[in-house]
């Protein structure tokens, strides 16, 4: 359940090092301004006040975080066994991409799925050398337990994402389940918060009453607008997301239907 979901309560807070350990950087003082101060307790105060600290404030101070050189970028809602971030890791090799998925057991097989990626990239450019079989490849991919219905802002940051995939999500068919789908009026706006400008929703399904309830709530967001489909079919992302996912490949021997929509965020009006 929720109560076992670790969550930090800030993206700042958030430690991505264990994720993406290739990508750790020495902590330097330089930043310090950025960074929340030390002794900052991992919880506001109801209030919202900052608190007070005193020299002899025995509170122990938190393990400092160990930074990474880069943010994530890319978010897979729902990722299940990983099909689309293994396919999409080498083709963006300098963008950190993270998938999100709440059950605990699917969550372990995609960790265990990247580590032994990692290490065959790594065993395959120690024997063949060179340039032939670079040693990088999949650490840029990581997964994370979390049910994206409740902390997605407290993972990323505003317009930190530059793209968003949610591919056959749950369709949860029965009316009164409509509101555990995870497109809604109320999470399309936290989509729009994380993306940035010129950011891509990327959805695909195989229900048809799905799809279109994920077209009817993006368009009617004023933050998103759909993407044409000369432009949807010409972006790679769309291609592998058709044929990469495991539900994809499922709706494929099945000879099914699939669903595609794009929607792009949109600039904010200026006040
Ligand atoms: N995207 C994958 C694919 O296309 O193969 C998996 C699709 S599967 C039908 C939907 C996945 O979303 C499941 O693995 C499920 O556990 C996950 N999921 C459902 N609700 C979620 C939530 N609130 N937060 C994170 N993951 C969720």
């Amino acid at each position: 359940s929720d109560h076992q979901l670790i969550y930090p309560p800030h993206p700042d807070q958030m430690d991505w090092s264990s994720l993406y350990p290739h990508y750790i950087v020495e902590n330097k003082p330089q930043n310090q301004k950025d960074q929340p101060p030390p002794s900052q307790p991992s919880s506001q105060t109801v209030s919202g006040e900052s608190p007070v600290y005193s020299d002899n404030d025995s509170t122990p101070e938190p393990p400092a975080l160990r930074r990474i050189s880069k943010d994530v970028e890319v978010a897979d809602i729902g990722c299940g066994f990983g099909g689309l971030l293994i396919a999409l890791a080498p083709t963006m090799p300098d963008t950190l991409i993270l998938g999100l998925e709440i059950r605990v057991s699917v969550t372990q097989f995609v960790e265990d799925r990247i580590k032994a990626l990692r290490a065959q990239s790594l065993a395959q450019s120690e024997t063949e050398g060179g340039d032939a079989a670079p040693a990088g490849l999949y650490r840029n991919v990581g997964v994370l337990r979390a049910n994206t219905m409740k902390f997605l802002p407290n993972f990323f940051r505003k317009a930190q994402l530059s793209k968003v995939f949610i591919c056959f999500p749950d369709p949860h068919f029965k009316a009164r389940k409509h509101k555990q789908r995870i497109v809604s009026a109320t999470l399309a706006s936290e989509y729009a918060y994380v993306l940035r400008a010129g950011g891509i929703v990327y959805t695909i399904t195989d229900v048809p009453d799905l799809h279109e309830w994920m077209v009817q709530h993006f368009d009617a967001h004023p933050s998103f607008e759909r993407v044409g489909e000369v432009e949807q079919e010409a972006d790679p992302c769309v291609g592998i997301m058709r044929t990469e996912t495991e539900e994809g490949k499922k709706v494929e021997r099945h000879k099914g239907a699939k669903h595609v929509a794009l929607f792009r965020r949109l600039e904010d009006p200026e006040w």
